[in-house]
């Protein structure tokens, strides 16, 4: 092939499907997690023989395969319900979004218990890790900390819980990954327990290419100073907004950002051209035509909406706790920054503008730095729902 053709598609690989990548953290899993003094280690899921009944009697001891109940026994029926909408990663159930049990694991300790919830437990998925502490010590609480894989985790203290996001890195290679929480009140004999939660792979899919469509701007090999000035403004908006940290701004579930849903590339999926692998898309496309209405998918606040370079109409809403969504490529824009907006709320209209071959919504979900499949939060419950009203 022409050389041109080949820089103008690696050119392309490279900025359109992860224009993101560049605010990703490292993945954590390279962060080696060693045993603490005065930490206990527990075990979950079914990767563990002990777990298959769900259930086992260990506590306090220093390795112990802890589990209080698992999810385990209602996953058959839940895997079984995941492949249907999931397994083709082409179309979502036109009848409306169906909501997953997912999978739960729920842990009591001595003084606190926790629900860890999530679509499933596997790369490029977000948990919700729901703790309730005892009410006599939850006053003493004071310096909590949680830690995913040695990541410190942000957290909010709701009516008597704390609540946790959890991102699993889709490059996430291990296993297992280590939640531990510290907090000397929690625990009558340690300061802290470190739980090891069991993290499946995902098949993320391929697909090959053989030719693409793009606007010839996009696939020049020199850009103007012009564009390479834009191209720099765009991205310190986006490093600027990124800053923005808030406590949990949700309480409910969250919903599908189109009225019928039909996902045309999926989380995750590499393109290969003349063999080339090229950069995982860093969110899920939906179909749509341009000017149909695209809803925000939970309760946040505007801290971006305007026209980017790659991105194109792009808005941000932040959820709270480093959990944010992202809308590109829209044909209009009716929100702006600072705008609090509610699940389901009217936000812009979708179309074709910036890096995209034709009318879609791109939507991203970036939690603590890393890009998350956003339909792992969209097709599960995490916080329990409330009904959305109804979309005109
Ligand atoms: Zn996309």
């Amino acid at each position: 092939m022409c050389s041109y053709f080949d820089k103008a598609i690696v050119f392309l690989l490279l900025l359109c499907l992860f224009s993101f990548s560049s605010f990703a953290k490292e993945d954590t899993s390279k962060k080696k997690e060693e045993p603490k003094k005065g930490s206990v280690l527990s075990k979950f899921g079914s990767r563990d023989p002990k777990l298959k009944n769900g259930k086992t009697k260990e506590e306090g001891k220093n390795t112990s395969n802890v589990a209080g109940k698992t999810a385990s026994a209602n996953k058959k029926d839940e895997k079984k319900k995941a492949t249907t909408s999931t397994a083709k990663n082409t179309v979502i159930t036109k009848k409306g979004p169906k909501r997953l049990h997912g999978e739960v694991v729920e842990k009591k300790e001595e003084l606190f218990s926790f629900v860890l919830s999530g679509r499933k437990f596997a790369q490029g998925e977000l948990l919700f890790l729901k703790i309730k502490p005892l009410p006599r010590i939850l006053d003493k609480l004071g310096n909590f900390k949680i830690t995913w894989e040695g990541t410190e985790l942000p957290f909010s203290q709701k009516d008597g819980f704390l609540l946790v996001f959890i991102p699993i890195s889709p490059e996430f290679s291990k296993p297992n990954g280590i939640l531990e929480l510290t907090e000397k009140h929690l625990f009558s004999k340690n300061e802290s327990k470190k739980y090891e939660i069991p993290v499946q792979k995902t098949n993320f899919a391929t697909s090959k290419v053989s030719h693409l469509t793009m606007d010839k701007q996009y696939t020049s090999e020199e850009l103007s100073e012009e564009t390479k000035a834009f191209i720099k403004d765009c991205s310190e908006a986006k490093a600027k907004a990124f800053q923005s940290k808030s406590e949990i701004q949700i309480d409910s579930d969250f919903a599908y950002p189109v009225k019928d849903p039909v996902l045309n590339s999926p989380f995750y999926k590499r393109r290969i051209y003349n063999k080339e692998k090229g950069r995982p898309h860093g969110g899920s496309d939906f179909k749509g035509g341009v000017g149909e209405p695209i809803y925000a998918i939970n309760d946040g606040t505007v801290i971006l909406a305007r026209s980017m370079y790659y991105e194109g109409n792009f808005t941000v809403i932040d959820h709270g706790l480093e959990v944010y969504s992202l809308y590109m490529h829209q044909s209009e824009l009716l929100v702006k920054p600072g705008d609090k907006v509610k699940k389901g709320d009217l936000i812009g209209k979708i179309g074709s503008t910036g890096m995209s071959t034709g009318p879609h919504l791109h939507l991203g979900l970036r939690v603590l730095g890393t890009m998350i499949d956003p339909l792992s939060v969209v097709q599960t419950e995490l916080l329990g729902s409330k009904p959305l009203p109804e979309k005109k």
